[in-house]
């Protein structure tokens, strides 16, 4: 039976990082909010990720030489990105839009917003780490090790350090004794590493509930598991949203539903070039205490995070859809990689499926930069989404600028590059 029809000043459509913080600075600003998910909050991309905080990730996806690399990769099932080939007009626009964005110029175009958004939000992560009265998301500001073991991963290395200095980010070339005394009593099998000290790291579903937290203590009502099935609109107005269960008229909506955004918006005859980018992550609760520090092991492009409840590894990119089912082949590789930087890291032969092994969604933009700012033909909507790698690590700037585009108020960093109908 459907509910009857609720009005709020804001609907905010997804619960994964980005929705639950755009809501949090609107609801900070006396706003009446509304948060919808066809699931739990956080079952997207947002819970079972690295938790990387990573300035450090200012260079997009779309950069000189990703092409020929992504293509020698396709060979290999055991590398860490695939594309599954498919007939499908929006991958293939994305790709050619992606091939044409893969060039310097986009790279000195986004450096500069990437570090700027990176560094905003690490600043709003600090505070609302020290904010009182609500749960710990396991926030450290202690830096992260990028270990490689070939000539390759050093090169990659040693270009990311020498383009952090010249953007005045601390960064450092390390030997294997040099990272040895930051990662101690861990035998490693590496030719060295890059220190980048500005970098931090948190326990993504552990923020996902400290936000539930706040967002409660502050009045945010809930709607979990309803789908939103349509919008209705008049004019250049959306009205109201309807799930199967209940309708709810607001004065502004925003829409931050990740991977999903693309097809919710098709409905309102906007095509938004976001693809989905599936990643893959296990927990090893054995290893538990052994790390003091997140990792990147470059060659294999594996995330390895030290949490609470033992150390996280994450990695792949495999473009195939709307789909979180798990390839055992590509969990494997991540699986395989640890041991060969840290030879203790062998992870239990573990059942390669869900639950052991989490799949989340990446939500992929052609340029490398997410998309904040209102949508064109409609004056109360507002997307948020196309974080990709990012998500985590841009949620507090994303939900801060949401809230200032919705108000009125100056945005807190420049926005006119993320603006959707930049592609
Ligand atoms: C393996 C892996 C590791 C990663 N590591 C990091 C990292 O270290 N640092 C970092 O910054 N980022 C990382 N990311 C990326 C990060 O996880 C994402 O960028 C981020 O979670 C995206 O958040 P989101 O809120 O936009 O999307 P999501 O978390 O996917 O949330 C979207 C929500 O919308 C809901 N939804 C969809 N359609 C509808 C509908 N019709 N009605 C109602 N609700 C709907 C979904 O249920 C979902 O909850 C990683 C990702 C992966 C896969």
């Amino acid at each position: 039976m459907r509910g009857s029809e609720q009005d709020f000043d804001v609907v905010v459509v997804g619960g994964g990082v980005i929705g639950l913080c755009s809501a949090y600075y609107l609801q900070q600003q006396g706003r009446s909010v509304a948060v919808v998910d066809k699931a739990d909050l956080g079952s997207g991309s947002s819970s079972g990720n690295a938790g990387l905080v990573v300035p450090s990730h200012f260079v997009p996806m779309a950069a000189p030489g990703v092409i020929r690399q992504g293509l020698g990769w396709m060979l290999n099932p055991d590398s860490p990105f695939y594309i599954k080939p498919r007939a499908d007009l929006d991958l293939i626009q994305w790709l050619w839009k992606f091939a044409k964005a893969s060039n310097q110029k986009n790279v000195e175009r986004c450096v500069p917003i990437l570090l700027d958004l990176h560094l905003k939000s690490l600043a709003l992560y600090e505070e609302l780490h020290e904010a009182e009265a609500v749960s710990s998301f396991g926030f450290e500001q202690n830096g992260l090790l990028m270990l490689y073991r070939t000539e390759a991963g050093e090169e990659e290395c040693q270009e990311l350090t020498e383009m952090s200095h010249a953007i005045d980010l601390p960064a450092e070339m390390l030997t294997p004794e040099q990272v040895s005394a930051r990662i101690p009593n861990l035998e490693l099998t590496i030719r060295g590493g890059t220190w980048l000290p500005k970098d931090a790291h948190l326990n993504p579903a552990a923020l996902i509930l400290s936000l539930r937290e706040r967002l409660t203590n502050l009045g945010t009502t809930f709607f979990t598991h309803q789908e939103v099935k349509e919008f209705k609109t008049e004019g250049g107005h959306i009205r109201e949203i309807e799930t199967h269960y209940t309708s709810l008229s607001a004065k502004e909506f925003v829409l931050a539903s990740g991977a999903w955004s693309p097809g919710i918006t098709k409905q309102l005859g906007l095509n938004v070039p976001i693809q989905a980018a599936k990643g893959y992550s296990l927990m090893a609760p054995d290893l538990k205490g052994k790390l003091n520090l997140p990792l990147i092991l470059t060659d294999s492009k594996v995330a390895v995070t030290p949490l609470a409840e033992g150390v996280r590894f994450a990695g792949t990119l495999e473009m195939a859809g709307i789909d979180t089912s798990i390839n055992p082949r590509r969990v494997r590789a991540i699986q395989n990689a640890a041991p060969q930087f840290i030879p203790s890291f062998r992870l239990a032969e573990e059942k390669l499926t869900k639950p052991e092994v989490w799949a989340g969604l990446r939500p992929l933009t052609p340029d490398g930069l997410p998309i904040i700012g209102r949508v064109p033909r409609f004056e109360n909507l507002a997307l948020a989404a196309g974080h990709g790698m990012m998500g985590v690590s841009l949620a507090p700037i994303t939900g801060k600028l949401v809230s200032e585009i919705i108000l009125g108020a100056a945005p807190s960093a420049a926005t006119a590059d993320l603006a959707v109908n930049r592609f």
